[in-house]
């Protein structure tokens, strides 16, 4: 099959001029059409395989999360998604794969109607490049340089549960029971309604894809204050909770591919409902720095960050 073929097959829909789409998949560029008033968010994530992904991975699983990650980027900033692009290299053409990863590119593309509008189509090491394009009003753009000393720290959903599952899936927690969080792991949910809901709201806003404590950290930095986080009050599964201490700290603190979004907010606003448990996990304080509350109200030494309690 070559290379036309294929993007025919997988990746061109009839449907695809979607609405809002001027011009789609089949010439040299798309054309979309901007919403008076708004900005474009643009962004792009590569999923590299060895790096990001295992070579064995379910095709399906891997063509969401491939977006599902540049979803997050837009819900971070509080982006309506309008369409994306995506680049390929593929080793060979293996109709399986490709497949199944179109039907989860497109299951989740479908759920934010943001269709597929262009990309790149080549042979090489397996790589995947998604730019997401969204809007939001102009002005309205959630960023990360607007915490100030008082606002609340807020998280929504669960945290912890991908590495969790990553632990087990590696052989170095026990994966009895662990078999649920495997789709925290493989499919994150990209809280794009709640990031929307939150413009005019929130002070500053991130997706967390590194680790809590890293991607608060960059929120932090950028607004030039320090914050302190109440360990008991991180949101966790069951399954976490059972897990000894020491590994709790480091999944809720470090774990990554969590991709809920943490953000602040004035102390006592009114926060949205999108169906989607908030939890108040802490406050901005003017000191520069991370510093995180135990149970007994003690802070925690600052080398929990440096260790990996799961390494032998
Ligand atoms: P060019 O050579 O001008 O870069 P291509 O021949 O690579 O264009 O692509 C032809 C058309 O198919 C273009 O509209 C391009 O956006 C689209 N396309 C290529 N690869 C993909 C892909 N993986 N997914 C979606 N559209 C693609
Ligand atoms: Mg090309």
């Amino acid at each position: 099959m070559g290379e036309f073929d294929l993007i025919r097959r997988y990746f061109t829909r009839p449907d695809h001029t979607a609405h809002g789409v001027a011009v789609g998949i089949g010439d040299d560029c798309a054309a979309l059409v901007p919403t008076p008033g708004h900005h474009w968010l643009i962004s792009s994530d590569m999923l590299v395989e060895g790096r990001h992904f295992l070579p064995t991975v379910d095709p399906a699983a891997l063509g969401h999360k491939a977006l599902a990650v540049n979803l997050s980027d837009l819900a971070a900033c509080g982006a309506t998604p309008r369409g994306f692009t995506l680049a390929l290299a593929l080793p060979r053409v293996d109709e399986a794969w490709l497949a199944g990863f179109s039907q989860g590119l497109f299951a989740l593309a479908d759920a934010h109607a943001c269709p597929l509008v262009g990309g790149d189509t080549t042979q090489g090491p397996l790589n995947i490049c998604i730019t997401v394009f969204g809007e939001a009003p102009a002005g309205q753009m959630l960023r990360r340089n607007g915490a100030k000393p008082g606002d609340e720290i807020w998280v929504s959903g669960r945290l912890g549960d991908a590495r969790l599952a990553l632990e087990a899936f590696r052989g170095r927690v026990s994966s009895a029971g662990l078999d649920v969080l495997r789709p925290a792991m493989e499919r994150p949910t990209p809280r794009v309604a709640l990031g929307q809901a939150l413009r005019g709201i929130a002070t500053s806003s991130i997706d967390i894809s590194d680790g809590l404590a890293g991607d608060l950290g960059h929120i932090l930095a950028a607004s030039g204050v320090g914050a302190c986080l109440d360990l008991p009050a991180l949101p966790r599964s069951p399954q976490l909770a059972a897990q000894p201490r020491a590994a709790q700290i480091e999944c809720l603190l470090a774990g990554g591919d969590d991709y809920e979004l943490v953000f602040t907010a004035s102390p006592g606003h009114a926060l949205p409902d999108v169906g989607l448990p908030l939890y108040r996990i802490g406050v901005i304080e003017p000191e520069p720095g991370l510093r995180v509350r135990d149970e007994a109200g003690q802070l925690l030494p600052t080398s929990w960050r440096s260790f990996d309690h799961f390494k032998s």
